[in-house]
């Protein structure tokens, strides 16, 4: 049978039609311009402009646990009007006044990133947040929208805990003109306020890092709130063509209406600069797409450019590793170190 597939359509529109916010600035000032309209565009695709706050909102304690080297506690944050973030703050026994915040990728929730068991009763290995609380960072994890104890109705249940209900919750947004990353960058912002409001906490060193997923919302989240002082992803900075057009069974939170016509990945973490900027990614990482490596690498230059243009150039850096779409941390520590401590 021949088929009549929509790819060759489709690049042909992201070509025609695709990147009218594309990066375009050659110094501080045009760099400002762009950034303010950008900012306000990309607010508006993702619907982040349209999420309600809710006045005077505080966390309330669930549980809290002791660990070898930190305490974890179990919160419960109402960020819009009945949308409530679970999230686990770790409590280093010695801060050194800087914080992270930690989102999870898409399968999986807080306790997976975090590298507790399921129900969250064990630490199963060391992950790059309890060794980071340990060094005396304070972490925060949360539950992304549609995920661990916020999954919807059909995804609920033990045994079920690598499922999300982003695909879910994105057929039911974008009808409301919203989607999941925006409400997903809105509750890193709640968070966020939280985590500066701890006496113990510097509110102008606290970054934000994530896998996958988790690299997304990190992008997405330090590109739009620019009080986060340094942005780490690993396996998530694809050119959109190659890694999401031509993959479009990927999972529903990376989609947004309207998203390919305004920027590509270079564009936003353009936005970021000239905050310090980790770029982790593996060269048999297949969610790059046809084009691989090349596809990270052209858009860590649109970024760059702007770096470039702000006197910044050192603070984005890329780091390429030989397996595929893997947390490895190579580098981290010291970046983390020398910008945040
Ligand atoms: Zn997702």
């Amino acid at each position: 049978m021949t088929y009549y597939t929509s790819e060759e359509y489709l690049r042909r529109r992201f070509e025609m039609f695709g990147r009218s916010c594309a990066y375009c600035a050659s110094d501080p000032e045009t760099h400002k311009k762009w950034h303010a309209d950008v900012s306000v565009r990309l607010s508006h695709a993702i619907g982040l402009d349209r999420c309600i706050p809710v006045d005077g909102a505080k966390p309330r304690l669930l549980d809290e646990v002791r660990f070898d080297g930190f305490l974890r506690r179990h919160y419960v944050l109402e960020t819009e009007p009945t949308v409530f973030m679970t999230f686990y703050l770790l409590v280093p026994d010695h801060p050194n006044g800087a914080a992270m915040l930690n989102p999870h990728g898409h399968g999986g929730a807080k306790e997976a990133c975090l590298g507790f068991s399921p129900d969250g009763v064990t630490l199963e290995h060391d992950s790059f947040g309890v060794e980071l609380c340990r060094r005396g960072y304070y972490v925060a994890a949360p539950d992304a929208r549609g995920s661990g104890e916020r999954r919807e109705r059909g995804q609920q249940g033990d045994g079920r805990e690598s499922q999300n209900s982003h695909r879910e919750l994105l057929n039911a947004y974008i009808c409301l003109g919203i989607t999941p990353i925006g409400g997903m960058v809105w509750d890193l912002s709640r968070l966020f306020d939280f985590v500066a409001s701890l006496p113990d906490v510097d509110p102008y060193r606290i970054g934000c890092a994530g896998m996958s997923g988790g690299g997304e919302q990190t992008i997405y989240f330090s590109a739009l709130d620019e009080r986060v002082a340094l942005a780490i992803t690993s396996g998530y900075f694809y050119g959109f063509r190659d890694a999401l057009l031509m993959q479009p069974a990927n999972c529903g939170c990376n989609f947004a209406p309207g998203l390919y016509e305004l920027v590509d990945m270079g564009d936003i973490g353009a936005m970021i600069a000239p905050r310090p900027l980790f770029i982790e990614s593996g060269v048999n990482d297949r969610l790059a797409g046809e084009s691989g490596i090349k596809n990270v690498v052209s858009q860590v230059d649109v970024a760059a450019a702007a770096y470039e243009n702000l006197g910044a150039r050192g603070n984005i850096e890329l780091h390429v590793h030989q397996g595929g779409h893997v947390w490895v941390g190579d580098f981290m520590d010291e970046f983390i170190d020398r910008h945040l401590s």
